[in-house]
């Protein structure tokens, strides 16, 4: 019997869609389809690449309105961020299309040789895995970079969002990529390290968790091939006394709440100092109850259901773990079904699993320190490096931090986030390697040393 996976709203549990998953011989023919087609891909000139790279930004441009719908439906977050994914996706073509040329031009570099420079070729077929929580964003910013240096891609996206998989396959065949540049597979796990394996993949890219990082990456070293790991996060944010609340207290609960708080950089742990902390915790929790709940799919809805069940019932059990070792809750704190309301934490301490795992979720633990230091101190206590946030007026001091912060990423009075013309990427268990920017497309090219004399 064919296996089948369903796409299911998670607001009304409606079921929007099922899919066969591919039998063994459509994902051999995927396979060697993605190989011979890089034969001929590889050899296209660059403003080729980056032509279609403007014709994909036009089809987004068009369909945008279908497209985050869809998003919407499959995985439940609030339309108008939605919206704004597509959008940022569609910046993203942009920015490769104008800087793609450059960034994968030689490098003249002067030796003793008549002539010596470095090129970058792409390495072959490509193994992307994706999660859901940004289905469009992160297929996009591998695939735009990836592609865009002459590899071919095969995608094995989450399994709740299958719908989405196939839109962005019809996107760039729509829009002129030769037939087997970029197919999606759907398909399981087992299948998928299987397929790593195989001589025709050079390389995997995965965002999701640390398990799945884990897994595959542990494949990928047995079998001496490249991987990029996007994986989760638990970043600090840290507020300190003379912080400007009235300026930034949006973007700190956005930080947190956005896409119903199932983001890798979210704020996960408020760390705050005394002066302030009273003033921040009221104000914080008025911000939080004000945010509208609603299905995703109407314009004024800020927060929503989580996108399945599963995620809320773990959500569900790290807050208990907390509340039985002395947490307090300020707000929230319900689950019913995928819906978990937003929750904040205070008397939070390091032995909690939401001081020590990624929340994914609505769940906001605040923390009381006495200085700097100390917030310092707690924010690096984590094994996971993706990013840390800190919010003061006194930018000097800030600066003589940024040697102390161990992650990928420090924003200094905002959030962290992603954006094309900055690389992106975490340390420790939040994995390795780079995505966007110069570092983003050079991460599947052979950086080739020629010397000539
Ligand atoms: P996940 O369960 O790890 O799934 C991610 C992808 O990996 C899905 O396509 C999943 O397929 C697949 N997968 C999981 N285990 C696998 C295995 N053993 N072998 C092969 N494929 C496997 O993560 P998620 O729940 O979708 O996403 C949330 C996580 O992603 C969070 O930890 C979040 O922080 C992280 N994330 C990180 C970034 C970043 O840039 N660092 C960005 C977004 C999300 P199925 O759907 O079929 O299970």
């Amino acid at each position: 019997m064919t296996k089948k996976v369903s796409s299911i709203n998670p607001y009304n549990e409606k079921v929007i869609n099922v899919y066969n998953l591919d039998t063994p011989s459509k994902i051999k023919s995927k396979l060697e389809l993605a190989d011979e087609v890089f034969i001929k891909w590889k050899e296209k000139e660059i403003i080729e690449r980056t032509t279609l790279l403007s014709k994909v930004s036009n089809l987004l441009e068009k369909r945008i309105d279908y497209l985050s719908e869809l998003i919407t439906l499959e995985m439940g977050k609030p339309i108008n961020e939605s919206i704004a994914e597509i959008n940022k996706c569609i910046f993203l073509c942009n920015f490769y299309a104008v800087n793609a040329e450059t960034f994968l031009a030689d490098d003249i570099i002067e030796t003793d040789a008549n002539e010596s420079f470095i090129s970058y070729d792409p390495l072959g077929v490509i193994l992307a895995i994706m999660p859901w929580n940004y289905p469009f964003w992160q297929v996009f910013r591998f695939a735009v970079p990836t592609l865009t240096s002459g590899n071919t891609v095969l995608l094995k996206h989450a399994s709740n969002v299958s719908g989405c998989a196939i839109a962005i396959q019809e996107i760039f065949e729509d829009a002129g990529y030769p037939k087997g540049c970029f197919q999606i597979l759907l398909t399981d796990h087992k299948v998928i390290g299987n397929l790593l394996k195989d001589d025709i993949i050079k390389a995997v890219s995965l965002t999701g968790s640390e398990k799945a990082g884990r897994h595959i990456a542990k494949i990928a070293g047995e079998n001496l091939k490249k991987s990029v790991l996007e994986l989760g996060g638990n970043n600090a944010c840290i507020v300190l006394d003379d912080a400007n609340l009235d300026a930034y207290l949006d973007i700190m609960v956005k930080s947190r709440m956005q896409n119903t708080g199932q983001s890798c950089i979210a704020a996960k742990r408020f760390i705050v100092t005394k002066g302030i902390y009273d003033e921040f915790i009221g104000k914080f929790t008025k911000k939080v109850k004000n945010l509208k709940f609603g299905n995703p799919i109407e314009k004024h809805t800020e927060i929503a259901t989580m996108a399945r069940e599963d995620l809320a019932l773990k959500l569900e059990k790290q807050v208990n773990d907390a509340i039985a070792k002395g947490a307090k809750v300020i707000m929230g704190n319900k689950r019913d079904k995928a819906y978990f309301a937003p929750t904040i934490l205070t008397k939070v301490t390091e032995d909690m699993t939401v001081f020590n795992e990624e929340t994914f979720g609505p769940v906001a633990p605040i923390f009381k320190v006495n200085n700097l230091e100390e917030g310092l101190k707690l924010a690096t206590n984590s094994k996971f490096g993706l990013g840390t946030m800190l919010f003061t007026e006194n930018i000097e001091d800030a600066r003589r931090v940024i040697s102390k912060i161990p992650d990928g990423a420090f924003f200094i009075n905002e959030m962290v986030k992603s954006d094309p013309r900055l690389p992106f990427g975490g340390t420790n268990a939040s994995g390795f390697g780079r995505e966007l920017s110069l570092e983003g497309i050079r991460e599947f090219v052979n950086i080739k040393t020629v010397y000539i004399n």
